[in-house]
């Protein structure tokens, strides 16, 4: 799972989003509130969805460069996604924060789904809030994405990304076939640039490119770090890796 950035809207497009939110509140308080039918009509406008300066051209531009899915990382994201789903929460379907891009498989599992905590916390990890690997783990010889070990394993990270593994099935074969075959991709990109250093831009982009499913933090992280080749770029190129690591930190 990618972490998001998540970008500003066109001005016209927020305030789209803004008008259509206060006449959904209106209608709600009247009573008359059908989201449903309100979202589908909004989605056919042009600043919805026309292929530049709409919110889902610029959801597909937060997506990266192969635009996939913002929960499993592994399809096409092709839907606007309501992480507070819209039916039960309406005063949520036309704000910004609230909106996202999956794929089709991903918008059928969750439906209306929406596990909180105690609290009222969402228990699904928001990948525009928040680094998705605080709550995953990965194993990176079978590809499996994994929720975060931490103490008795009933901490609120853990929790987390447990429900996200759960209820997007992140266990399915096709997943982790990708991220097996993105981590292999990174461990190329490492050897190659040990192998032949080149400048730490032209690395960057190629790990950028590689990248497909955002496990470029988890690499650098605690585990990923003792891991060949990435131990070995770690024990040699200190500075370089500390640039990576900076870069990946400013782009949270
Ligand atoms: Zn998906």
């Amino acid at each position: 799972m990618r972490r998001i950035q998540r970008l500003p809207l066109s001005d016209t497009a927020a305030q789209y989003l803004e008008d259509r939110q206060t006449h959904a509140n209106a209608q709600r308080e009247q009573g008359t509130l059908d989201i449903e039918a309100r979202w589908k009509d909004a989605r056919q406008t042009d600043k919805i969805s026309a292929p530049h300066h709409s919110i889902f051209s610029t959801l597909r531009q937060m997506a990266g460069p192969a635009q996939r899915c913002m929960y499993c990382s592994d399809s096409l994201g092709s839907d606007i996604e309501h992480f507070w789903p819209k039916t039960p929460y309406p005063e949520q379907a036309f704000h910004w924060p609230n909106l996202l891009l999956c794929c089709a498989r991903c918008g059928r599992l969750k439906g209306d789904r929406f596990p909180l905590d105690a609290n009222g916390h969402p228990l699904l990890i928001n990948p525009s809030r928040e680094d998705p690997w605080c709550h995953l783990d990965l194993d990176p010889e079978v590809g499996t994405l994994l929720p975060k070990a931490i103490g008795d394993g009933a901490s609120a990270a853990a929790l987390k990304g447990q429900e996200t593994v759960r209820l997007f099935q992140l266990t399915a074969e096709a997943v982790q076939d990708g991220h097996r075959r993105t981590f292999r991709h990174l461990q190329r990109c490492v050897a190659d640039f040990l192998a032949a250093p080149d400048t730490l831009d032209h690395f960057w982009q190629n790990l950028q490119d590689q990248d497909v499913r955002g496990l470029l933090p988890w690499c650098w992280g605690d585990i990923g770090r003792t891991l060949a080749p990435f131990s070995e770029l770690h024990q040699n190129h200190p500075e370089v890796w500390a640039e990576v690591s900076n870069r990946l930190n400013s782009a949270l």
